[in-house]
């Protein structure tokens, strides 16, 4: 018998159950929550001030409120304009095979979706296919915002929901608290993944991608030691003062990034790393990859440089806003 949503409803806080009523009331601690057009919104004092955080960013300077209507208005277009581009193609492969999986295993299966799931694969083939459509049936969707499609307003990092409510759990969010990774790279040879990630008030971050990790965002930004937090491969701040470690490089937007591979025209030293830059400050950097990511400057561009990327004939090409630079030699 499919189990009704409200019976596995839980606190965010101690995760006991709920009683229904005009409020939904936690049985052991007394929390209540409201239900917004019939969904229930399961988040605690803490996720809310967690979610402002992050909307917001961090207010430092006067211009706060300026600065947290455009990160706001940033994401709220980020978020009901999803990339028209298909995001991984074995999605639609996977969700299928899950399909198959439970259809053995269960006669009445329950699926918790973390997400917007279906804003983030193909909409084409995915409204195609039997499965999918079967899969999306028997899930519950979870999302920190209402929108279509979700039934419960919640926050990942505390799932409102009973034990053993659910056959299987969907989540294509793999990374976590970036504050704005504007662009990324990934080494054609074994995956390895690097996430320039654009800071606000103090310092650029590149990352290494690792599945599950957590880079800090608002608590952190920078260098870090903070525990349960992946610290920055590389950071460089906004100052070109003394107190700037990265040494020969500052600026404000990082920009990148190409790794260049383990072949081509340039000398020996200069392969394997990755290159990056900044829109502010167009010294193009090198991060070397074999010796404890040191970085090194390796050359310059005019203007604001925007992209990279390494063509196949081994030069390393650097987007400006108003040209193409190509390096064909250090
Ligand atoms: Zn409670």
């Amino acid at each position: 018998m499919k189990k009704r949503l409200k019976d596995i409803l839980a606190c965010p806080t101690c995760r006991s159950a709920l009683t229904e009523g005009h409020r939904l009331t936690c049985l052991a601690c007394g929390a209540t929550f409201e239900e917004r057009h019939g969904v229930p919104v399961l988040l605690d004092e803490e996720s809310r001030r967690e979610i402002d955080k992050f909307y917001g960013g961090r207010p430092q300077q006067e211009d706060a409120d300026r600065q947290r209507k455009q990160t706001a208005s940033r994401l709220e277009h980020w978020l009901t304009h999803p990339p028209s581009r298909k995001i991984g193609d074995k999605t639609v492969p996977n969700l299928k095979k899950l399909w198959s999986l439970l259809k053995e295993r269960e006669s009445d299966p329950l699926v918790l979706t973390v997400g917007k799931i279906k804003s983030r694969i193909n909409r084409e083939n995915s409204d195609d296919d039997a499965d999918v459509r079967a899969l999306e049936a028997v899930s519950v969707r979870l999302d920190i915002k209402a929108g279509p499609g979700v039934a419960v307003v919640g926050d990942g990092h505390k799932l409102p929901f009973l034990d053993n409510s659910f056959d299987a759990a969907i989540g294509l969010t793999t990374v976590k608290h970036l504050r704005n990774p504007f662009t990324f790279a990934v080494r054609a040879s074994d995956g390895h993944i690097h996430i320039n990630d654009v800071g606000q008030s103090a310092w650029e971050e590149i990352n290494l991608g690792v599945a599950g990790a957590n880079y800090g965002w608002p608590s952190t930004e920078g260098p870090t030691n903070a525990a349960g937090i992946t610290g920055p491969l590389f950071a460089f701040d906004h100052s070109s003062g003394a107190d700037n470690v990265a040494g020969f490089f500052s600026g404000c937007s990082v920009v990148g990034g190409a790794f260049y591979p383990d072949a081509g025209p340039f000398p020996q030293a200069y392969r394997g790393s990755y290159y990056f830059t900044d829109y502010c400050t167009p010294v193009v950097g090198r991060l070397d990859l074999a010796n404890g990511n040191v970085a090194y400057a390796f050359g310059s561009v005019p203007g604001s440089p925007v992209g990279m990327t390494v063509t196949s004939d081994g030069a390393l090409l650097v987007l400006t806003r108003s040209a193409v630079v190509r390096f064909t030699a250090p």
